[in-house]
């Protein structure tokens, strides 16, 4: 895989035979040493006693602190695979175990940064296009729908970096209000709740975010302080199907839809994020990158179907597929740093964060960027 993304699988035998998968997220090859760690507190247990495990773990990890997405990454590859695992034992697919189908497909939505890239998704049917970065973004998102029109959801990610301030923000903002977003993502860093409430207070389009969180405490605030329109658990790093179905009964009960994110998120933890969707009443649509990796599919022993925007809810038993580890172990991990992708001002990535100007405007902020 390239350096700035790995995918991470975990898989659990038991001794009947079965295997169960799951995929760990928040940098992958720090959880790959957490599950490492972890694997003296499955081996030998009864894999049926989900909630038993995954708080045995919470309290296992304890000890190092706030371990955030790094423990609950782990969590979440060894609790995916337990609910795969019990499904299997039941002969149903999870989605039956987490209340059966409110939902016959799974919308979903995808990226573009230009009107031919939103277009050409257009084409094969997506329904929802997402715009992301800070550089030129109110101009490539008018332009975009511009060229889509009304009928297609626009959404707009400025990703919270750590330099962008509140009031830069609220101005981003401000002049996408006329394009009727669906939402306007992380407009500021998740750890500033101070700029977050800012934004939300002078800026007229739902907001959605929590992608970088690992914890049911850490989205508490969001929603208690009705932050949030649409919540965004990453499927790898949130601890599983465990938290994410309690994360969707606090969601419902403030009013919140579900949006699972997956920028960096492989195959299989796309399935587990299905299971959810097609379960719970308040899904809204899982992201995905279309086109991904080319050979994104060759992971799986099956794949998910998907036609005109939504995606076919498995029916298998279980999680409805498994990892083809021969296939996988030929790319290795090389790396695990992400590089300046272009979607913000140059500069603004490369060097020390908190004194980069926030939005170039003329003469001082100017220095050093052109
Ligand atoms: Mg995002």
């Amino acid at each position: 895989m390239a350096t700035s993304r790995n995918w991470l699988f975990v898989t659990l035998h038991t001794e009947d035979g079965r295997i169960g998968v799951g995929e760990g997220s928040g940098w992958p090859r720090v959880v790959r040493a957490a599950v490492e760690d972890l694997r003296c507190l499955l081996v030998g247990e009864d894999a049926g006693q989900i909630e038993r495990i995954t708080q045995r773990i919470r309290v296992a990890t304890m000890g190092h602190g706030q371990t955030g997405v790094v423990a609950s990454g782990a969590l979440a590859a060894i609790d995916t695979a337990l609910w795969d695992l019990k499904a299997q034992s039941l002969g149903v697919p999870i989605f039956e175990l987490l209340g059966g189908l409110t939902r016959d497909a799974v919308h979903y939505y995808t990226h573009a940064s230009s009107p031919e890239t939103a277009l050409e998704a257009v084409s094969r049917g997506v329904r929802g296009i997402k715009v992301g970065g800070i550089k030129d973004v109110v101009e490539r998102a008018y332009a975009i729908r511009a060229a889509v029109g009304d009928d297609v959801d626009l959404m707009v990610d400025l990703h919270g970096p750590p330099w962008l301030s509140a009031a830069d923000a609220i101005a981003i903002g401000r002049a996408l209000e006329p394009l009727n977003l669906l939402f306007l993502e992380e407009p500021v860093a998740p750890d500033d709740l101070a700029g977050w409430r800012r934004v939300r207070d002078k800026v007229a389009l739902p907001l959605a975010g929590g992608e970088r969180f690992g914890t049911l405490a850490d989205m508490l605030p969001f929603m208690t302080e009705g932050l949030l329109d649409v919540v965004q658990p990453d499927t790898g790093r949130f601890g599983g199907l465990t938290q994410m179905r309690k994360l969707a009964g606090m969601a419902e009960a403030h009013g919140i839809q579900v949006a699972p994110h997956s920028g960096s998120l492989g195959p299989v933890a796309e399935f587990a994020a299905v299971h959810l969707l097609a379960s719970i009443p308040n899904a809204l649509a899982l992201e995905r990158l279309e086109p991904d990796w080319s050979q994104r599919e060759e992971v799986l022993t099956s794949r998910l179907q998907s036609s005109g925007g939504r995606i076919e809810i498995p029916r298998s038993p279980g999680l409805g597929t498994g990892v083809n580890t021969e296939f996988v172990q030929r790319y290795p991990s090389q790396q695990n740093v992400a590089i300046a992708t272009g979607a913000f001002n140059p500069g603004t990535e490369q060097e020390t964060p908190y004194l980069q100007p926030r939005r170039p405007r003329a003469g001082i902020t100017r220095t050093g960027l052109e």
